[in-house]
């Protein structure tokens, strides 16, 4: 790249990654955000979206030096991750047995987002157009543009896509997707319990849909329960207290008292881009592809997307843009793809009520709980290695 000038649509945490790993490398960033990111007090209640975060993750926002800017006490580090099937054994994994400080760690997206923002401001080679959507953009031989709802227009080399799961991006440069709804719905509920801080995250199959625990900082939580759409839109509509009653019945496993303090709905739908590059632009994260949340996988396969266009801009400049759009789409698409499957059969199977699944399916959580090193390995492939 001659002029090294890119600009980034969203500011999200894949985004604002994409922007500060590029930046911090003398690129000359041009990010674009729709809505304005929110400063954010340590003492606020959790914010309802959170996510865990791969070690491989944790190891790209220590490189970036975003990670101790985190707040401790709005993190939490997980050391066990138990999941069955109801009337089932369990499968368990433990950061000691697999030599890991932790198993990963869960953090809200919009303190991450934060953090990289924060970063961000303070180099002089990133221009921000804040509260700016994206209206057009002409793909040219050497170059690409894009036109903003201000009408303002903006030149460089190469343009990236961050812009999620609905990307304008996507749309504008006509980038098809393959796409389907799991006909399910997947309630957060954020609360705050009675006992010290949990460091073990658990996940119950049953037929109506996973429910999982996922605890944070200090004595907070964050409850996850798929359901039909219906079921969750009746949920939703009821006070934070009627909530805990349902709860206290459909999560026995919560051997704590606690408060609702918040709740959200979201529709599971599956997404993957036909292709993730188009002339000078190109798709990563959410605008690329969408994954089941059932093993908190999405935003780590984001970040690998980051690592890997940014290793591809690094390394090998040299390349014609088009040969290094297309070695980093060979290299990401099929690993995004594998891991949208991978989730969707086990979803699919743990939702199944045929008794031969049903049977296979305890067999091989038994194998697996059985299995050692092989469990083992897969879990460290989860944690990103
Ligand atoms: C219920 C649920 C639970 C999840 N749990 C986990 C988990 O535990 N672990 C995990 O790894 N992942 C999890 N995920 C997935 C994770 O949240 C996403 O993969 C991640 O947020 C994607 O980040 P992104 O930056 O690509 O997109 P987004 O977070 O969607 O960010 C996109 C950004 O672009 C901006 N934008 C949008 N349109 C425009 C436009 N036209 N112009 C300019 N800006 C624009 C938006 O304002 C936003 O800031 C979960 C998802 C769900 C739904």
């Amino acid at each position: 790249m001659k002029n090294r000038e890119i600009i980034i649509v969203g500011g999200g945490m894949v985004g604002a990654l994409s922007a500060l790993l590029l930046a911090q490398q003398g690129f000359v960033i041009h990010l674009i955000e729709k809505n304005p990111v929110i400063k954010l007090a340590n003492d606020a209640p959790f914010d309802l979206r959170v996510s865990a975060f791969s070690a491989q993750s944790k190891k790209l926002l220590e490189q970036v030096g975003v990670w101790q800017d985190i707040p401790t006490d709005r993190l939490c580090a997980y050391q066990g991750l138990q999941t069955w099937e109801v009337g089932s054994s369990k499968l368990t994994f433990d950061s000691a047995e697999l030599g890991m400080e932790a198993l990963g760690y869960i953090a809200e997206n919009s303190w991450i987002q934060a953090v990289l923002w924060q970063a961000l401001k303070q180099l002089d080679n990133v221009v921000f157009y804040e509260n700016r959507a994206l209206l057009s953009i002409k793909n040219n031989e050497s170059s690409v543009t894009v036109i903003l709802d201000n009408q303002q227009s903006i030149e460089a080399e190469l343009l990236i896509g961050c812009d999620g799961a609905n990307s304008a991006t996507r749309s504008l440069l006509n980038i098809g997707i393959s796409a389907w709804d799991y006909r399910q719905h997947c309630m957060l509920i954020s609360i705050k319990t009675d006992c010290n801080q949990q460091d073990i995250t658990w996940q119950e199959f049953r037929e109506t849909g996973p429910c999982a625990f996922l605890p944070l900082a200090k004595n907070n939580a964050s409850l996850v329960w798929y359901h039909s759409p219906e079921k969750i839109k009746m949920l939703n509509s009821l006070t934070n207290n009627q909530l805990k009653e349902i709860l206290l019945i459909e999560f026995p496993k919560l051997s704590f008292d606690f408060n609702v303090i918040n709740k959200g709905a979201f529709p599971l739908t599956r997404r993957h881009a036909q292709t993730y590059f188009k002339g000078r632009a190109v798709l990563l994260g959410d605008a690329a592809h969408t994954i089941n949340p059932l093993a908190g996988q999405g935003v780590n396969l984001g970040f690998k997307d980051v690592q890997c266009l940014v290793d591809l801009l690094i390394n090998s400049s040299d390349l014609p843009m088009n040969k290094l759009l297309r070695r980093y789409e060979l290299l990401r698409k099929p690993h995004n793809l594998l891991m949208q499957t991978a989730m969707d059969v086990f979803y699919k199977s743990s939702k199944s009520n045929v008794t031969l699944v049903r049977l296979m399916r305890k067999a091989v959580l038994i194998v697996a709980q059985n299995s050692g090193q092989l469990k083992n390995r897969v879990m460290k492939y989860a944690m990103g290695y």
